[in-house]
């Protein structure tokens, strides 16, 4: 197993596929972009199958989410989606996405046995997507939002980012369009994780201003809080339910306490905690022929070094150099 040595257990693997994007939000990214990871330096489709192989068959792995960058840009997807679910005992398999390319790719991805999606939607307005993420890709979001919940994956969920002034008057819409669709929509606080360091105390909206938004207009009540377990967001019912709302506080609310993933980049380093500032290296000895058990010793150790918390209130926090979207959110 993966336990640290405040005995957590990670089982929530999550896998940078790569850390491009054809988004640039300003809360991840810079408009120019990065430098992005060069090819040979990414891990191949079947050496990402056998790393999650030996986190699911020797480590205890029991969920598996691709995210990035931006999954959908890495063609070998659906194969490693297939590859991933007939692991023995099967993972839940799914996917953080920012929408794009969802609409022609989500039935591909339920037959080779995705289980669930993220879709991250910061805006309803075009203009404000556009400022946001400097691209005009709204309408294809959308539209791979209603692809995924035409092809049956349950439930769609939506992440939201709030940023002061520009977005920030948009959660209650936000609210109502996802309770209107069906999707059940998360907030997420901003963290210290973007490129450019621009994320600032002042400019995070937080959980509690969020809550009291919503509250203004509709009715929350707290759901599943005592046996919240290591779920980050806090879910509320909406007017009585069965629709839900979640927030998740990671800076002002931190679950690090119950916190069970573990990371993995697309260039083959294990990361134990978003914010870690330390990474163990997996693609040097797997290039050079390590087997699983000494791919799998370096993991469990890289695991037990985990930290208590991501300190983000300590005066000493530094931000780890790699951003958001090359560690994979
Ligand atoms: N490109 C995909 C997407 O946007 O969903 C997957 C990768 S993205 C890094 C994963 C999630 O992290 C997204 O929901 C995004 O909104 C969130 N995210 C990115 N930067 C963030 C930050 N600085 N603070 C909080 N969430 C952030
Ligand atoms: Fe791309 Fe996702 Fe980062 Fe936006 S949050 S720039 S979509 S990786």
């Amino acid at each position: 197993m993966l336990r640290d040595s405040f005995g957590r257990v990670a089982t929530d693997l999550r896998v940078s596929l790569t850390d491009k994007c054809n988004l640039r939000c300003t809360y991840c990214m810079p408009p120019e972009g990065l430098d992005w990871l060069p090819n040979a330096q990414l891990l191949t489709a079947d050496e990402i199958v056998r790393l999650v192989t030996i986190g699911v068959e020797r480590l205890g792995i029991t969920e598996v989410r691709y995210t990035g960058g931006e999954p959908l840009l890495r063609r070998e997807l659906p194969d490693i989606v297939a590859r991933t679910v007939v692991l023995a005992p099967r993972p839940q398999v799914s996917l953080t996405t920012n929408g794009i390319g969802l609409a022609r790719l989500a039935g591909v991805l339920v037959e080779a046995g995705l289980d669930r999606v993220n879709v991250s939607l910061d805006t309803l307005d075009r203009d404000t997507f556009k400022r946001l993420a400097h691209r005009d890709r709204f309408d294809d979001v959308i539209a791979g939002l209603s692809a995924a919940h035409e092809v049956g994956l349950r439930p769609v969920k939506v992440n939201t980012v709030l940023m002061r002034d520009i977005n920030d008057h948009e959660a209650v819409p936000l609210l109502r369009y996802c309770l209107e669709q069906g999707y059940e929509l998360r907030f997420i606080e901003q963290m210290p994780l973007d490129a450019q360091h621009g994320w600032s105390r002042e400019g995070m909206v937080t959980a509690d201003e969020i809550l009291a938004m919503l509250s203004a207009s509709f009715d929350l009540t707290a759901d599943d809080l005592e046996d919240r377990g290591s779920a980050p967001a806090e879910r509320f019912l909406v007017d009585g339910g069965p629709a839900r709302v979640g927030v998740i506080g990671s800076v002002t609310r931190p679950f690090c306490g119950a916190c069970d993933r573990v990371r993995l980049t697309a260039d083959g380093q294990i990361r134990n905690c978003l914010f870690a500032t330390e990474e163990s290296d997996l693609k040097t000895p797997l290039r050079a022929g390590a087997s699983d058990e000494e791919l799998a010793a370096r993991w469990i150790a890289a695991v037990s070094r985990k930290r208590a918390g991501h300190g983000i209130d300590d005066p000493s926090f530094l931000q780890p150099s790699r951003p958001m979207s090359a560690i994979g959110g």
